[in-house]
């Protein structure tokens, strides 16, 4: 099976070859993936609500390290295969299905029922999910940022909503916090695999176009200058 998918990768050109490999070491470089040591995402232990792909031979992993970076034990765990594709309006994984409100409503149901108000959005690559609609790895995460947005769009949205159906009087839009991974299997002889934080900023700085406004499945502009100021207080928000 495991096989199979990462065939169907490679013919539809989304597999894990040298060409990726590079992508990932320059996004390393400008600071887009950002190696995970030591951050907090949940100072107030309150838990973490995880969203991720199901997959057996690599979500296990993923949550581990999580678990260790997280250092509490309370993970709300929501998986769905390719979840982090499906969350974007533009997602090609939403066809009869409307697995993108599906998945917000559980994220937002799961911080009301649990009381979190920190959201951990796992991408991965390879995902057999997004192979099967042809996605790269830019696209991939690009998908995965933009259902990040949306996550801290909506979410709070549907918070307020859920509460006011409960009759619990909401001056305020709750708060959260969304943080995003990117979970690389480098499909190597030692089958390293990694995780990394995904910088919002520096995705979207790196991939604005003229007028300002980032755009799924188009070239990329030429980059910014990298700089060595990896500031994680743009990655948990
Ligand atoms: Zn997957």
């Amino acid at each position: 099976m495991l096989a199979s998918v990462h065939r169907i990768a490679r013919e539809k050109g989304s597999g894990f070859g040298m060409e990726t490999r590079e992508t990932i070491r320059n996004f390393r470089e400008r600071g887009i993936l950002v190696d995970v040591r030591g951050h907090q995402l949940d100072p107030d232990k309150t838990g973490l609500v995880l969203v991720t792909c199901g997959d057996c031979d690599r979500t296990p992993e993923n949550i581990l390290f999580i678990r260790k970076v997280v250092d509490h034990s309370r993970l709300h765990e929501l998986k769905l295969n390719g979840a982090s594709l499906r969350i974007a309006k533009e997602s090609p994984l939403n066809g009869e299905f409307p697995t993108d409100r599906i998945l917000l409503e559980d994220i937002a149901e799961s911080c009301m029922l649990k009381g979190i108000r920190v959201i951990a959005l796992c991408g991965q690559y390879p995902c057999g999910k997004g192979a099967s609609a042809g996605l790269g790895f830019k696209e991939n995460l690009d998908l995965a940022v933009r259902g990040k947005m949306r996550i801290k769009a909506e979410v709070p949205l549907l918070m307020q909503e859920m509460m006011r159906r409960q009759g619990t009087l909401v001056p305020d839009l709750p708060v959260i916090k969304v943080a995003m991974f990117m979970h690389v299997d480098y499909e190597d002889r030692a089958s390293t695999m990694r995780t990394y934080f995904v910088s919002r900023e520096r995705w979207e700085a790196h991939h604005a176009s003229t007028d300002g406004t980032a755009t799924v499945f188009s070239p990329s502009l030429p980059p910014p200058e990298p700089t060595d100021n990896h500031d994680d207080t743009d990655i948990a928000v």
